[in-house]
Formats: structure tokens, C-alpha cells, sequence
């Protein structure tokens, strides 16, 4: 029978430390957040250092402003989907707005939205992966990419992370006539960013189109936030880049930037952009304001205290796993907000998250399949709304942990 069934298996799931289990917030998106275990348990408050909210925006006054406006402009709903009646001009403005900002890195770059970035890599690959392509996945990519390439009628490849020599080997003997190489710009669960530079000259010499998932880049990199394409300086037809609006920009969506044909193509095709309600006309609003937030005075300010505690944190973890080698925890080499402490085994992980939680502090520990078996670990996730005082509260409270662990 189906129920007992599935109990088996959410048995063997708990046994290997693999049952997931959600919390309920009862306040805003901050790092001190009040938070409940369950719908009767009692509200505490916690220190989190597990949200995207890279530069703190979600709660950003300005944007609840501009939310409320955008409802009173154009209601609370968009009523259809993007091809029938619910494309607005508030949706309209925001892709032109993000066009500008990915021009200098695609030549006449345009826009497509969506309500989700899960259902922009859905769209892209889907839409672009036909049978006379191949598409070439680093082996990290995040979750809503490996979906797109199973779900797309492409042939796949999947290139061990990082591997440019396994990939350019696996460009050379492919013959369909088109390629994508599909790749995440920061991986979302080691934080550490893909060779952009290197990635487009082998798209060049192997007539191959570059599928970028900037979802932990746009806001964050690149001098004024336009992402990970403007730190890297590049520009090239070749581009094609899926950027999130619910991490750094605090509020929710995604976007494709590319070739005006590939923009036309998803239009008339992606079923993840044809077959669904448009997001709030309200949403598409309140994130113009988020994009003059993220390239003003208050991004470069933002961006700038966001380094400041990156570099506090990793400072701080190297200096605790020196004094305790045995824990034998390892920092992964990241340099973004994403600073994951990998501790081994999915018991070790549940059990640093649970005597964190003793201390009042929310840190998510991530297991396989998220990521590869025996590489379970703490995903430490900043934002620029940490203080100096937060990452110090985490970084003794390791140090407590680890001096009981001994
Ligand atoms: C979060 C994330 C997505 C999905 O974006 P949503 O807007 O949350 O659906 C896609 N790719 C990467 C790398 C992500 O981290």
C-alpha cells in the first residue's frame, strides 16, 4: 500500500540521517530571526546564517515600499500567463532594465523573466537542448540544471566539477552539431566560481554556446552588481545567463539575458515561460527599486561590509581548524558568501548544526544527495546584514563545540 510504503522509506531515510524537517519564522528575513520548530512549539530567537539574502534587501524598507506600490499600481495577481493577458508593463520595464545591465556583457542582450529560477534552467534547457545538441554539464550544477538537461531532449555530458581538460576531451569527440556548456557561475553548496575566462575560450574554439547560472553572483559580483559575467570583464554573442532575484536582490523571480533570437525562441517555446501564471506585476516592480539599490551608493556600501565579514569568518575558521586538527573539518577554497564547513558524515553534520542550535544559532547542515556522500557539512551562509559581532557570536560558539568535541 502507498502510505506504508513511503513510511519505509522515510524510515530508512531518518535511519541514515537523511529526513529533512522545515522551521516555521514568525519575523522578517534578518540574520536575528524568530523562529518556530513546529506549529506549537514555542518562538525563539536565532542568529541564521542560512539565507541568500546576500545583501540584506529582503527587509529593506525601500523594497516593502515599492511592493506596496506595485500593488496599488497593478494589483496583487497578473491574472494569466505572459503570452495570454498577464504581461505587464511592470514586467515589461524590469527586463529592459536588466537588458542595460547585461548588454556590455551580451551584444544587444535581451530579457525574458521568470517566477522562479528553477523554472528559467527548466526553460532554458528544455528549449535550447534539442536533438541536435549536446549539453555539457559541470557535475556540480545545481539541482534545476540537472533537472533541465533530464528533462530536454538533448544528448547529455556530464564533466567532472571544474574539469576543463575532461570537458574540452569530451567537446572534441562530440558530433551533433550544436553544443551547450552548461555550468553554475559560484556552485551554490562550496561557494567556489567556475573559470568564466577560461570556460568562453573553449566555447570559442569549439563553436559551443556557455548556459551560466549566475543565481549566487548578480547583486553580489562585479563592480556595480551586475554579476559574476562583469567581474570576469567579458563580453560575447556566445553568452547566455540565468541571474535569481530572490537571493541578492530580496525579493523573488529570475531572468534570462541573451541573443535576442534565443530571447524570441524561449517565448515560443520554453513550456516553463509559456505554461504558467506570470509572477506578481507587483514583484516585477518592487525589483526595479531592488536593482537601484543593488548598482547605488547603498550595493557598493553593502557589497563592501559583505567582503568585510567574508574575510572575518574565513580568518576566524582557519584559526579554529589549526587548534583542532582532529575534528579533521576542512574550509572549502571559497571566495563568496558561501562558506561551507565540511565535516564529514551526515551524523557529524546534524549534530554541529544541533549543538550550534544549542546556542541559539541557525545553521543548516547539507547531506547527499545535495552533495557528494562523506562531504556532509555546515553551507554558512553570509549577508552584508551580519555585524562584525554575529560572525564573532558563531566563530566562539565553534570554538566552545570543538573544545567539548575533543
Ligand atoms: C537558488 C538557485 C536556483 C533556483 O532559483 P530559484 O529562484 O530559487 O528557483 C538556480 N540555480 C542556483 C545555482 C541556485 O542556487
Amino acid at each position: 500500500m502507498l502510505i506504508d510504503h513511503l513510511n519505509q522509506q522515510l524510515r530508512e531515510r531518518a535511519a541514515a540521517g537523511l529526513r529533512r524537517q522545515r522551521r516555521t519564522a514568525t519575523s522578517a528575513c534578518a540574520p536575528q530571526q524568530q523562529v518556530q520548530a513546529g506549529a506549537d512549539a514555542p518562538s525563539r530567537a536565532l542568529l541564521g546564517f542560512c539565507s541568500n539574502d546576500y545583501l540584506g534587501l529582503a527587509n529593506h524598507p525601500a523594497l516593502i515600499d515599492a511592493l506596496a506600490e506595485g500593488a496599488r499600481l497593478y494589483g496583487a495577481g497578473s491574472g494569466a500567463s505572459h503570452l495570454v493577458s498577464g504581461h505587464s508593463r511592470a514586467h515589461a520595464v524590469l527586463e529592459d532594465l536588466l537588458a542595460q545591465w547585461m548588454e556590455p556583457a551580451i551584444p544587444q542582450a535581451r530579457v525574458l523573466t521568470f517566477s522562479t529560477g528553477y523554472m528559467a534552467n527548466l526553460a532554458l534547457l528544455t528549449a535550447l537542448g534539442d536533438e541536435r545538441t549536446t549539453l555539457f554539464c559541470d557535475k556540480r550544477n545545481h539541482a534545476s540544471l540537472i533537472d533541465g538537461a533530464r528533462l530536454a531532449r538533448a544528448a547529455v555530458q556530464r564533466y567532472p566539477h571544474a574539469d576543463l581538460a575532461a570537458l574540452e576531451r569530451q567537446l572534441q569527440t562530440c558530433n551533433t552539431p550544436l553544443r551547450l556548456i552548461v555550468t553554475d557561475t559560484v556552485f551554490s553548496m562550496d561557494g567556489d566560481q567556475a573559470d568564466l575566462p577560461a570556460l568562453l575560450a573553449l566555447a570559442e574554439r569549439h563553436d559551443a554556446w556557455l548556459i551560466l547560472d549566475d543565481a549566487h553572483g548578480f547583486g553580489v559580483l562585479g563592480p556595480h552588481g551586475q554579476g559574476s559575467l562583469a567581474q570576469a570583464g567579458l563580453r560575447s554573442e556566445r553568452l547566455i545567463l540565468m541571474g535569481t532575484l530572490g537571493k541578492a536582490a530580496g525579493i523573488g523571480g529570475a531572468f534570462v539575458a541573451a541573443h535576442p533570437v534565443i530571447i524570441d525562441w524561449l517565448v515560443q517555446t520554453a513550456r516553463s515561460y509559456v505554461f504558467t501564471t506570470a509572477a506578481s506585476p507587483a514583484l516585477a516592480h518592487a525589483l526595479q527599486t531592488s536593482l537601484q539599490l543593488i548598482a547605488g551608493d547603498e550595493g557598493h556600501q553593502r557589497r563592501a561590509l559583505l567582503r568585510q565579514r567574508i574575510a572575518q569568518l574565513r580568518s576566524g575558521l582557519q584559526t579554529l581548524i589549526d587548534a583542532h586538527p582532529h575534528l579533521a573539518w576542512t574550509l572549502a577554497p571559497s571566495d563568496t558568501a558561501i562558506q561551507p564547513l565540511i565535516v564529514g558524515d551526515n551524523a557529524r553534520a546534524l549534530a554541529l548544526s544541533a549543538a550550534l542550535d544549542a546556542h541559539d544559532l541557525w545553521i543548516t547542515a547539507i547531506r547527499p544527495p545535495t552533495v557528494p556522500p562523506g562531504t556532509a557539512r555546515l553551507r554558512i551562509a553570509l549577508s552584508a546584514a551580519h555585524s562584525a559581532s554575529d560572525v564573532q557570536r558563531l566563530l566562539a560558539a565553534l570554538h566552545t563545540i570543538a573544545l567539548q568535541w575533543t
